[in-house]
């Protein structure tokens, strides 16, 4: 039954109090809380306090009516729901929250719950959210969260647009997706764009995230800004972990070409040595498009001369025919061409000590990189992955005993391509990688 909301004129406290014993009577008695979880007080003050205990600790919510730029977590016709006090492990309060407005929903169609209308209506709006948000792709414990899609390059073959999953707009629209993720289970978060260091609210999503209890914070960005002045400093104090820099060749002229923005390689250089500064992890990312690939095997032993202090590892990407990627196809490199200089990078890699890893979609097919199979992010696939439907299989890769674990490569490049540069691998091949077919 839909709940109608009808604010009722104020009761007397002891009414309210009297009506609140019997709501948690009634919601003990509907179904077991989740574990560890108890509604303890419900008081009139400044609106409803609800007090609950949860294995994190203690959580109180207020609902209090809308008033302008009150923080709060969601609102509900003229009613606003706030977390207030210490949030040390939010998610057990999370459950928490849904099964009340579980159970009030249930009073409410039990015709039981008009006395506190702002309760039930803010419960339930609660519930909903988390239940019907727009959708969130999460795969395991890593969360990718989209924070804007402008940024301060303009790369030829830029794939972000806005059929770029998990694209959030404010900082409050990031907060509650975030709680979402958490919620869902993830533990690590990427947050990225376009470019996120454009965002306003960075630093306090950042923070939010490590409030929350997000174990590792990772930045997709291509460093220009975080060489200027102290952003990278404050986002380290707010628990950035890690960037993932793009960084695409060793050259201003190869590079600022590529990005379209003039000085642009320098800011980036910057930028790294700043977060390296800050103890802050980088990672760097190297797309591969017709323009850099030859510099690509010399790139690797470069990073280590450029960035005596270390860098975390080097990532091959490959240029997709996708988004800004598909109006300059002439610039997507061939997979045969790209073969060899992967491997001779990766190999370059182990001799000069440096990890290089091949990206899963963002890179290139695991039958790409034989014999460097452990260094590609396509090999950690579950059995029956699902794949993007700007993607797929070749029909020689039937016969492909990774088959059942692989996401093809673009559609687009396929059918433009033929699918000859495909190379399926046999069982005998998957044991001798140490893969499980
Ligand atoms: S690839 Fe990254 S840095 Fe380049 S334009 Fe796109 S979002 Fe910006
Ligand atoms: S399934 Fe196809 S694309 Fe994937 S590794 Fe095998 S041959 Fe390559």
């Amino acid at each position: 039954m839909p709940i109608v909301y009808r604010r009722e004129p104020a009761k007397s406290g002891s009414e309210l109090r009297a009506a609140c014993d019997r709501l948690l009577r009634d919601i003990d008695g509907w179904r077991p809380a989740p574990a560890g979880f108890r509604l303890k007080e419900v008081q009139m003050a400044s609106g409803l306090w609800l007090r609950m205990e949860h294995p994190g600790g203690e959580i109180r919510i207020q609902i209090i009516p809308k008033g302008p730029d009150i923080p709060h977590l969601c609102e509900a016709g003229d009613v606003l729901l706030r977390v207030a006090g210490e949030e040390p492990k939010i998610s057990p309060a999370l459950s928490g929250i849904a099964w009340l407005a579980a159970g009030l929903r249930s009073l409410a169609s039990r015709g039981q719950a008009g006395y506190i209308p702002e309760l039930v209506l803010a419960a339930t709006a609660y519930h909903d959210w988390i239940g019907k948000a727009s959708p969130l792709r999460i795969h395991g414990p890593q969360a990718e969260l989209r924070l804007l899609l402008s940024c301060n390059q303009k790369c030829f073959f830029c794939n972000c647009d806005e059929n770029a999953p998990n694209l959030v707009g404010s900082a409050r629209e990031a907060e509650q997706a975030l709680l979402r993720f958490y919620e869902a289970g993830a533990r690590r978060l990427v947050l990225t764009g376009g470019e996120p260091t454009l965002h306003a609210g960075l630093k306090g999503i950042v923070a939010f995230a490590r409030r929350i209890g997000f174990s590792f914070i990772s930045l997709q960005t291509n460093a220009m800004l975080l060489g200027e002045g102290s952003l990278a400093g404050d986002l380290h104090a707010a628990g950035l972990d890690s960037i993932f820099a793009s960084l695409h060749g060793t050259h201003a002229k190869v590079v600022d070409i590529l990005t379209g923005v003039h000085g642009g390689f320098e800011r980036t250089l910057r930028g790294i040595e700043e977060c390296i500064n800050q103890e802050i992890a980088v990672t760097i990312n190297f797309v591969a498009s017709k323009l850099n690939l030859r510099e690509l095997p010399k790139f690797i032993s470069w990073v280590k001369i450029r960035f005596p202090q270390g860098i975390h590892g080097v990532v091959l990407s490959f240029m997709a025919p996708v988004a800004a990627g598909k109006a300059n196809l002439k610039q997507v490199p061939r997979l045969s061409e790209a073969r060899t200089v992967f491997l001779m990078a990766l190999e370059e890699g182990r001799r000069c000590g440096i990890p290089v890893r091949v990206a899963g979609i963002c890179g290139v097919p695991l039958c790409q990189a034989k014999g460097y199979e452990a260094q590609c992010d396509e090999v950690n696939n579950p059995v029956g992955v699902e794949i993007p439907s700007d993607r797929r299989l070749g029909h020689r890769c039937l016969s492909c005993a990774y088959g059942n674990r692989c996401t093809g490569f673009w559609r687009i490049y396929l059918d433009a391509f033929g699918e000859d540069e495909l190379l399926p691998f046999s069982e005998e091949d998957l044991s001798s990688a140490g893969i499980s077919s």
